[in-house]
């Protein structure tokens, strides 16, 4: 059974993965905060990304920026002219949409058009056109056959037939603004001051930091290309139309990586080769392989600069959907900050004695969306023993708890003595806990959910013998350990 988003979302509330931002205010739009296990999930995900880009690679060097630069860096990278959606505001409901997430199509009864549905972009939206379109026919009495709906973008609408568009909030025709340019990003005022001189931006994304600092990491390195810049943080875009929970927010994380190349190399086989270091890297961390695919971005659609994009897309709840876009970007961020900052970003390439700017290849991946789709991938029900239980089969390596230590009883001093023991020795290397309350099948079933690998039962025999039954999430079976072999066992699953 495929899983919904309201499994998702239930799991995440229940057991404090996230939660609305400032609750109890009634929450802000576009905002979340990871609870208690939510943020080791996080981490693990951003642990697992620095692990596989950064330390085990030789090519590849870190970088933490700050989240608000100089403005002149944005006003370089093209963002603050163009780093807009088209927004679209119905004026008697006062909605606000992304003019290409909305699809129109004229009602066509007998080549006769009696009207126009207008839906969100959704994976129903075939559908509630349809039935728009049967309410209205039956509205207005209309005899005939409905001719089959040709859903188009709203951007593609004439001015006149913006004007006939019904508002997917109201279903009153023109009562929709024709599109118009809205930038995403926050602004801000950096000292004392506010005017327009004091105007500074919350970063729309991480990877203009690496950029103005690469001949700061050039000169501090002395790397030879082709090398690359990997830095995790936060990002800010002001959304239109934030939904599908923490997959569309307005602040969110960002892992990317500049990965610097010789403007002679061969940037397509280099491009392939990220791609497919990519996706292997969203399986390796238990994102299930069959919902994962390539995108690969039309050359037409492509900005004037970059020379190629693929996205890896997972088929979430709500669709396919973008988790990462991995794009050759020629030489176009560096060569714009050189010409606006006056300061020379060339790399001077020590074998053939020549100066370049180098050119770029750019794996940008959202930590929010890998956490969606980890969650996606991982959420199950099953039965045991007749009981149904829910089960999170994360990868051990990503599970927020690594191992639950747990005394069969928790009126016997040695035995709670003996598991207080396992718990400490276990905290040395990961996040465990320890529960002695309610039934043993219960507290089982309370890691299961939360996606605890293992389950480390202290038992009458443990304190004759010194072993322990070690349980494994997935298979449910129990195997007996002397104490001294729980940690390497748990390395080994952890570090596969
Ligand atoms: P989209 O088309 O979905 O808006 P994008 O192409 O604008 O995404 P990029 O600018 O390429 O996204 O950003 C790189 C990555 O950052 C995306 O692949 C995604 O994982 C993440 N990301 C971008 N915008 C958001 C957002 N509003 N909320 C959460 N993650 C985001």
């Amino acid at each position: 059974m495929a899983t919904s988003m309201d499994d998702i979302l239930s799991l995440c509330r229940r057991r404090g993965f996230i939660f609305p931002s400032s609750e109890i205010y009634g929450g802000i739009a576009g905002f979340y905060d990871y609870g208690p296990l939510g943020c080791e999930l996080k981490k693990n995900i951003r642990d697992a990304w620095w692990r596989d880009m950064v330390y085990r690679r030789d090519d590849v060097v870190g970088l933490d920026g700050s989240i608000i630069m100089h403005p002149g860096v944005w006003m370089a990278s093209g963002h603050v002219d163009g780093f807009s959606d088209p927004m679209v505001d119905c004026r008697e409901s006062k909605m606000r949409y992304r003019a290409d997430q909305l699809f129109y199509a004229p009602i066509l009864v007998d080549d006769q058009v009696i009207g126009y549905v207008c839906v969100l972009e959704d994976t129903s939206m075939e559908t509630a056109a349809l039935e728009a379109a049967q309410r209205l026919k039956s509205k207005l009495s209309v005899r005939g056959e409905l001719q089959p709906l040709q859903l188009v973008c709203y951007t593609s609408a004439s001015e006149t037939v913006q004007k006939l568009i019904p508002s997917p909030a109201t279903g009153t025709p023109g009562t929709l603004t024709p599109p118009r340019a809205f930038n995403l990003m926050f602004a801000t005022h950096v000292g004392a001051i506010s005017d327009d001189a004091s105007t500074a931006y919350l970063r729309p994304e991480t990877a203009q930091g690496i950029f103005v600092n690469f001949k700061n990491i050039l000169d501090t390195i002395h790397r030879k290309l082709p090398f690359g810049v990997a830095q995790i943080g936060r990002a800010f875009r002001n959304e239109i139309t934030p939904r599908n929970f923490i997959f569309r927010s307005r602040e969110f994380e960002q892992m990317e990586l500049e990965y610097f190349i010789n403007p002679d190399a061969d940037w397509e086989s280099l491009h392939r080769k990220w791609v497919d270091e990519r996706l292997r890297w969203h399986q390796s961390i238990g994102i299930r392989p069959e919902l994962l695919s390539l995108q690969v971005h039309a050359k037409e659609k492509l900005a004037h600069y970059s020379k190629a994009c693929t996205d890896i897309t997972f088929r979430y709840p709500f669709g396919q959907q973008e988790i990462e876009g991995i794009a050759a970007r020629g030489n176009f961020d560096l060569t714009r900050h050189q010409e606006a900052s006056g300061k020379s970003l060339e790399y001077f390439d020590e074998e053939t004695r020549q100066k370049y700017i180098p050119h770029v290849i750019e794996p940008s991946v959202g930590v929010d969306r890998v956490l969606l789709a980890v969650l996606c991938s991982a959420y199950d029900q099953d039965e045991i023993s007749g009981e149904e239980r829910t089960v999170l089969r994360l990868h051990p390596c990503l599970a927020p708890v690594k191992a639950a230590v747990l005394p069969l009883v928790k009126n016997k001093p040695e035995l709670v003595h003996m598991a207080q023991d396992i718990r400490k020795k276990l905290t040395r290397h990961w996040n465990v806990s320890y529960d002695a309350t309610g039934a043993i099948g219960r507290r089982y079933r309370r890691m299961d959910e939360i996606g605890t690998p293992f389950a480390i039962t202290v038992d009458f025999e443990s304190l004759e013998n010194g072993t322990v039954t070690l349980r494994e999430r997935d298979s449910t079976e129990q195997q007996r350990m002397d104490v001294e072999e729980i940690v390497a066992y748990m390395t080994t699953a952890i570090n596969s």
